[in-house]
């Protein structure tokens, strides 16, 4: 078993998990992050790497990706330990008034405090039921884009009709060897204007759009995808010769455990004091998407203010008998 000692334990390592260490160790306070993906970043890697974002403040355009990088050099000098890959799946609060977290793969951890910054709940892709997927999965068959490069002078299958099918192939079209649209219909869900830009880029040959069909099965050996099988409603099935498959059919989000953990939830987000971000437990709190009140404004920049009032607010928790002078982190310095 794998058991270790914090102070905070921080679930979710989207942006406003990273800024909380930040925060976090600013007072003094250690913690360890948990996410369920393998990478961090929340959604801002899982479903929008190499889009910019321009509300960030300070930085009038910041790639999503580079802000993760920037959160996490940020968040270095306080030494976080990330345990990704696992969900946590167990709160249980000691007769002691520390919390043990546990997560799927049995990691266990002692803390004086939780954050939530799971977002919309823990991600997982919605995957087509084809034979076999799960021997290309991570291999040939992706469910988001971590890097473009990957895709350089390659065969790319991307299915589904919604933004981020038609996003993807549009800017994968500028590198790949072929973007390949398959999709039942004619119509996007997506905007108007992608919807025009990729018709036009499939009027220059830059894009194949093959619709109206679906997927019917991969074809390859060792994870290495040959070709990607599509049928028709008429029953023919069309080989396409691919090297990867994007499956785009959305991310299935759903709070999973923490239904479980005994927080007043209001329409699958957690309930807090806007004041110190604590739930309705004492000791748990929760930031970012995932936490509701009055006017809330689901944004990043929201986050890392939210971050803040619970880091101070933790702090009491964690070094009760210290008292404590605010200071800026200009007249504090990073340690
Ligand atoms: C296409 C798109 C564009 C966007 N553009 C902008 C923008 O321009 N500006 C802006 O401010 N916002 C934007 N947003 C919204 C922004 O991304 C979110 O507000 C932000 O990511 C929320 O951060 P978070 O840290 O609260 O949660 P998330 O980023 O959702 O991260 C939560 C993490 O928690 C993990 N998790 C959940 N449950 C568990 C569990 N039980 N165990 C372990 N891990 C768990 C999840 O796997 C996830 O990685 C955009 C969103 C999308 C989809």
């Amino acid at each position: 078993m794998n058991t270790h000692d914090t102070d905070l334990v921080i679930i979710g390592a989207g942006p406003a998990g990273l800024f909380s260490v930040f925060e976090a160790g600013m007072l003094k306070i250690k913690s360890h992050v948990i996410d369920t993906l393998e990478i961090i970043g929340g959604q801002c890697c899982a479903l929008y790497p190499e889009k910019p974002i321009y509300d960030i403040p300070a930085h009038p355009k910041v790639l999503a990706s580079d802000l993760i990088e920037l959160l996490e050099s940020q968040a270095a000098p306080f030494n976080p330990t990330y345990h990704l890959n696992q969900r946590v799946e167990k709160i249980v609060k000691n007769s002691d008034g520390n919390f043990l977290v546990t997560t799927s793969k049995g990691t266990q951890i002692n803390c004086k405090a939780i954050i939530i910054a799971a977002g919309c709940g823990a991600f997982g892709p919605n995957r087509p039921p084809l034979a076999g997927i799960e021997e290309f999965e991570g291999k040939s068959v992706f469910y988001a884009v971590r890097s473009k490069a990957e895709f350089a002078e390659k065969n790319v299958v991307i299915a589904g009709g919604g933004d981020s099918a038609v996003d993807w192939a549009i800017s994968l079209s500028e590198t790949a060897k072929k973007v390949y649209v398959v999709h039942r219909r004619d119509k996007f869900r997506c905007a108007p204007e992608s919807a025009d830009k990729m018709k036009k880029l499939s009027a220059e040959g830059k894009i194949e759009l093959v619709i109206p069909f679906q997927l019917e099965a991969l074809a390859g050996s060792n994870g290495k995808l040959r070709a990607v099988l599509v049928k028709d409603f008429d029953g023919n099935v069309k080989e396409i010769a691919a090297d990867y498959l994007l499956p785009f059919f959305g991310l299935a989000m759903e709070l999973g455990p923490i239904v479980n953990w005994g927080l007043n939830l209001h329409k699958n987000h957690i309930e807090v004091d806007a004041s110190t971000m604590q739930t309705s437990a004492k000791g748990i709190y929760a930031i970012g998407d995932i936490a509701t009140y009055k006017n809330k404004l689901k944004l990043i920049l929201t986050g890392f203010a939210e971050s803040a009032l619970a880091a101070h607010d933790i702090r009491k928790i964690v070094h009760p008998d210290e008292v404590f002078h605010f200071e800026y982190s200009t007249s504090k310095g990073v340690s």
